[in-house]
């Protein structure tokens, strides 16, 4: 990643703080609980884009080049606030345990493997987008990895994100590397880099066992603190390690 892109960022978003030229972890802007949490109102660019600034324009540029070579890169996903993150939880741990009568604790684990626990996704922070290419005809759910894979109709979509995603600030956050634990492997989850970095940074900083504690969304009560340690771990930090 170019580091002229960095002090760019970070300059544009600390507006009355002094950056110095040199980056250092020491430099990133301050962000609140409530907004690595997804509980403040942030402001959000682009009509169905909805991301931070930077990440708005260099997404706007991938977009093109993706476009001039042949794809059609299609939002699905990008900010999502923590109540609609506590919505999507609530509404699969009521599926598993009313409709297929899991118990509490396996109930959990399942959900994991897709979704976050309310508070801790990435799509909280305005950096984080799911995408598809929108010119194939596809039927069923699109956010499946084989769609993305050799014979899928997202196989050479991928390839070009291979290839181009990072020039532009975008890096896959849940790899297909097999020692990963954590997320299962996302071919359409990209973070940009430059804001998402220093958020994961800060966000490391917080007390996230505490906080968590504290929330009442349903199956909440059922988090040990053993749990929520191997969920930060894996969930959390056994990412693509260039997002560290
Ligand atoms: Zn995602």
């Amino acid at each position: 990643m170019k580091r002229r892109t960095f002090i760019k960022t970070t300059s544009a978003s600390s507006l009355a703080c002094t950056i110095p030229p040199v980056f250092s972890q020491f430099d990133y802007p301050d962000y609140s609980t409530d907004e690595l949490m997804g509980k403040e109102v942030i402001d959000l660019f682009g009509d169905g884009i909805n991301l931070r600034k930077e990440a708005y324009e260099s997404f706007v540029e991938m977009k093109k080049a993706a476009y001039s070579d042949g794809f059609d890169i299609k939002m699905v996903s990008s900010y999502r606030d923590f109540y609609h993150q506590a919505t999507i939880w609530e509404r699969k741990y009521l599926r598993f345990t009313d409709d297929d009568g899991m118990e509490p604790l396996p109930a959990i684990d399942k959900i994991i493997e897709y979704s976050t626990i309310p508070g801790t996704s990435r799509h909280h922070w305005g950096t984080d987008i799911d995408i598809i290419d929108g010119y194939p005809k596809v039927s069923g759910d699109v956010l499946v990895p084989e769609k993305f894979e050799k014979g899928g109709p997202f196989e050479n979509f991928k390839l070009w994100l291979d290839e181009n995603s990072e020039k532009f600030g975008f890096y896959l956050v849940y790899t297909n590397e097999s020692k990963r634990r954590g997320f299962k492997y996302e071919p359409w989850h990209y973070s940009y880099a430059p804001i998402s970095i220093p958020m994961l940074t800060a966000y490391r900083k917080l007390n996230i066992l505490r906080l968590l504690q504290k929330e009442e969304f349903l199956g909440s009560e059922h988090f040990t603190t053993g749990f929520i340690r191997t969920y930060i771990q894996d969930n959390i930090l056994d990412i693509n390690p260039t997002l560290l």
